[in-house]
């Protein structure tokens, strides 16, 4: 008997896909326990170990018996800690009460939850990271895509924004350094933006989790800027800065009138984030500088092989990336981006993201993480070498 199941699943969900990046990793997993020698420079996530005094800190907290919920909006300690970085390090007049502590991908979900629904506009950039478009399908909001092209260094342009709003607008993400491209917004184009967001009444959620993984580049937060923090979302979070990926642990900074209705998902769907894990939160912030410094000069060295290396294999192009860690390549190939990457999977056995999980706009590209070691990248690149040429 066949059964038809689709009347079980809601309508909200039924065109939202699955993550890719996630799920290759998966894949990857499958391939590697069958005996297969893949490289993935799939997914985005530090090979470093998380810092020891971070670890160390969750375990005395396991110790002492610190394992039941927190506040919903997370330790006090850990949002005190968050309110002092975001004033120091990116200039956001704001204090603990304007702290939420989560995941950061729950963080970037309750707030698109809260600030868009039925019949409302939120604009997005194109290629931008593979979960804010099912994000904004599973609120039920129309996603509205924002061209970034390689000319204007993969930039939402204010222009570009400023076509796209509609009357129904209610949302803009942004996502500074970029993933997937690397592209670090510079200062004009950000104050353009929070303008724009101002004149259309918009709120902007901005994401900021590579912040740290920077080659040279200045990072600027739109809360810094003269108004804008009362219409302004600020989303970050310790996977990539501090190696804590399964930690899940990152934080929202907003007004209370923005922080209010995120409180309220969070409340009704987590609770609140992992208390250890807290701990180890607060002592990322609190703790020594150094261990994140050797990971982005690290970074900084491989991202050096991979642009070079990339550059040397005909049919191949890549910008220098200016932030966070990842190669945006350009392929010569007319086929699909998917096509590209299996083709890749099967023959050098690397894995890669295709550019057009990512939005229209990443066709004709791939992704490569070189959050992975030296010799890796090295070994990679000799085998995409081989079967292009
Ligand atoms: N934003 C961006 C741009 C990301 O690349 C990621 C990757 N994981 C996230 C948010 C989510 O971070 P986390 O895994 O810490 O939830
Ligand atoms: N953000 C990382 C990536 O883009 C991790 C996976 C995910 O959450 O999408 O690969």
């Amino acid at each position: 008997m066949i059964y038809l199941i689709d009347h079980m699943v809601s309508e909200r969900m039924r065109g939202v896909k699955g993550s890719p990046t996630v799920r290759l990793s998966g894949l990857v997993a499958e391939l590697r326990a069958r005996g297969e020698n893949v490289i993935s420079l799939a997914i985005g996530e530090p090979d470093f170990p998380t810092p020891a005094h971070i670890v160390e800190a969750a375990k005395k907290a396991l110790d002492e018996g610190f394992t039941r919920y927190t506040p919903s909006r997370g330790i006090g300690e850990l949002r005190e800690a968050i309110a002092e970085k975001s004033q120091q390090e990116n200039g956001i007049q704001c204090g603990p009460e304007n702290v939420m502590v989560s995941p950061t991908k729950h963080a970037l979900f309750a707030a698109t939850l809260a600030f868009s629904g039925a019949g409302e506009d939120v604009l997005l950039p194109d290629p931008g990271w593979v979960s804010y478009l099912p994000m904004v399908q599973m609120a039920n909001a129309r996603p509205v895509p924002v061209p970034c092209v390689e000319e204007d260094g993969f930039q939402m342009t204010p222009e570009a924004v400023g076509e796209r709003i509609t009357p129904k607008a209610r949302m803009i993400i942004v996502n500074t350094p970029n993933n997937p491209t690397g592209s670090v917004y510079d200062l004009e184009s950000l104050k353009g933006i929070a303008d724009l967001a101002e004149d259309h009444d918009l709120v902007i959620v901005t994401d900021e989790i590579y912040e740290r993984i920077l080659y040279g580049e200045s990072h600027h937060s739109i809360a810094s800027f003269p108004g804008a923090f009362e219409r302004t979302v600020t989303i970050n979070g310790f996977s990539k800065t501090y190696a804590m990926t399964g930690w899940r642990l990152g934080w929202a900074v907003a007004p209370g009138h923005l922080l209010d209705p995120m409180s309220t998902v969070q409340e009704h769907s987590i609770t609140c984030a992992t208390s250890f894990a807290q701990k180890g939160g607060v002592a990322a912030l609190r703790g020594p500088e150094g261990p994140v410094e050797e990971m982005v000069r690290k970074f900084a060295r491989r991202r050096e092989v991979m642009v070079k290396g990339m550059n040397e294999i005909p049919g191949l192009s890549c910008q220098e990336p200016q932030g966070a860690f990842y190669a945006w390549v350009s392929y010569e190939d007319p086929i699909k981006s998917l096509d590209f990457s299996e083709m890749l999977l099967e023959k050098a056995l690397v894995a890669v993201i295709p550019g057009g999980a990512f939005g229209d706009e990443g066709e004709g590209y791939i992704r490569l993480s070189f959050a992975t070691s030296q010799d890796n990248v090295r070994e990679a690149l000799k085998r995409i070498r081989e079967v292009l040429s």
